[in-house]
């Protein structure tokens, strides 16, 4: 028996009833452990580009990276297969999970594809050729698309900026349960743990953000800095439901991965997540809906910038925007629509430079200090309280306060994307891979 480095590369592997990718990787990671296998990394969560809409759940993938008998390779894609067929609803519209298994050292155009899936639209048929052209062991359902993210989740090693999360998951025959995750323990568990943690709570408005909505098997997730952070913060945290199992997984949730990228607004293509420098050049206007949207120019072009209702106070800073600020949009990019163009849907604001907010208004009379009315076309302006007339005047120009700050801002916690580098972690980075894992960072 040889071991030799294995890639898994798990994507897709839920339905809407229930289940998830990373629950699916506990499970097999529990089958695997049981084996004569060696883990070299920790289960990584892999979240992509999170303007692609194809699905709903915050976009992630996952990677295993082990030492395993590679004579047992079709065996284990097998045992996959079976797990997935036992797992997902395949029946269910629009379930397309993949699987690879990767031996050795990924290939450098997977490696590509693993960074373009952070900020573009990859099109199933390069992940397919890529599988193609390198013979990698795979399984993919519906109609293949779990390949971008199992492929793109393999490629991506994490060898920079990093982070952690504990996910508890409860059993699943409890998913239609309330999860009764106690707000208390999580106050004390952030008071305890302080800056290891993050994301945990809303500092707004006190909100426990630890706990999702939907169906699905997580409990809880807790994410920090480092791995024995997130285990000890978790052993803090009290539910209602038990804990059936966790798992910690490495992650570039939380470090902006997906933003390295300046574009200027010629070369903008739908779906792209990345920076867009400029200079507002029209007044923000509230819309139907609460939306808030303004013009940003570059290079002699204009686009459409907005700020979405559930970013909340976040409209009030946009809103704030004047013609001639310079600014820094971290975008993702909206594909023209029936009753829109190409748009901007900010994500975070940087605000370089405010420029003076600046509005012409009618003149005061001289006489009573009031503002004038216009006189009618040409005709300049009159006062109406004592008859003063001024055919020569002309509006005046009026500054007002500015009531935003330079400097970066970002929607509530609540309504920030799973990659969005927090503000708690702007001058935060964890670089390089563990050289060895903790001896206890799953259940099973
Ligand atoms: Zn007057």
């Amino acid at each position: 028996m040889r071991l030799q480095e294995i890639h898994i590369g798990l994507d897709d592997i839920d339905s809407p009833k229930g289940g998830c990718t990373t629950h699916f990787a506990s499970l097999l990671v529990e089958q695997l452990s049981r084996q004569s296998i060696k883990w070299i990394d920790y289960p990584r969560l892999i979240r992509l580009n999170p303007g692609i809409p194809f699905r709903t759940r915050g976009n992630g993938a996952v990677a295993l990276q082990l030492l395993f008998d590679t004579s047992r390779i079709s065996d284990l894609i097998e045992q996959i297969e079976q797990m997935v067929h036992n797992y997902v609803d395949e029946t269910y519209p629009n379930t397309n999970p993949g699987a690879v298994i990767v031996t050795g050292e990924i290939p450098d155009s997977v490696q590509l594809l693993s960074q373009q899936a952070l900020w573009r639209m990859i099109p199933i048929e390069l992940a397919q050729r890529l599988v193609e052209r390198y013979d990698i062991v795979h399984y993919k359902g519906g109609n293949g698309r779990g390949l971008i993210g199992a492929l793109a989740s393999v490629g991506n090693a994490l060898e920079h900026d990093h982070t952690y999360e504990f996910i508890a998951y409860r059993s699943m025959d409890q998913s239609g349960f309330k999860r009764g995750v106690e707000p208390e323990s999580v106050l004390e568990m952030v008071e305890r743990m302080k800056d290891r943690v993050f994301s945990n709570i809303d500092p707004d408005e006190g909100r426990v953000l630890i706990e999702p909505h939907g169906p699905d098997p997580v409990i809880y997730g807790i994410r920090g800095e480092a791995a024995t952070d997130v285990i000890e913060a978790a052993g803090l945290v009290r539910s209602k439901q038990d804990v059936d199992r966790w798992m910690v997984f490495r992650s570039n949730q939380a470090t902006a991965e997906h933003l390295t990228h300046t574009m200027t607004i010629r070369d903008l293509r739908p779906y792209m997540a990345c920076l867009v420098h400029g200079r507002v050049e029209s007044r923000p206007r509230i819309m139907e809906g609460g939306h808030v949207f303004f013009e940003l120019g570059n290079d002699d072009e204009r686009i459409d910038c907005a700020a979405y209702e559930p970013t909340r106070g976040f409209r009030e800073i946009v809103r704030g925007l004047r013609v001639g600020d310079e600014i820094c949009v971290h975008a993702n990019v909206k594909p023209r629509s029936r009753t829109h163009g190409l748009t901007l849907n900010i994500e975070g604001l940087e605000i370089l430079n405010l420029g003076p907010d600046v509005l012409l208004v009618n003149p005061d009379c001289p006489h009573c200090l009031k503002r004038m009315k216009s006189a009618g076309s040409g005709k300049g302006f009159k006062c109406f309280r004592c008859g003063f007339k001024d055919r020569n005047a002309a509006k005046v120009e009026k500054r007002a306060e500015r009531t935003i700050k330079e400097g970066l801002h970002l929607p509530p916690l609540s309504a920030q994307r799973h990659l969005t580098r927090p503000l708690a972690r702007i001058n935060r980075s964890n670089s390089g891979r563990p050289e060895h894992l903790v001896s206890k960072w799953h259940s099973h």
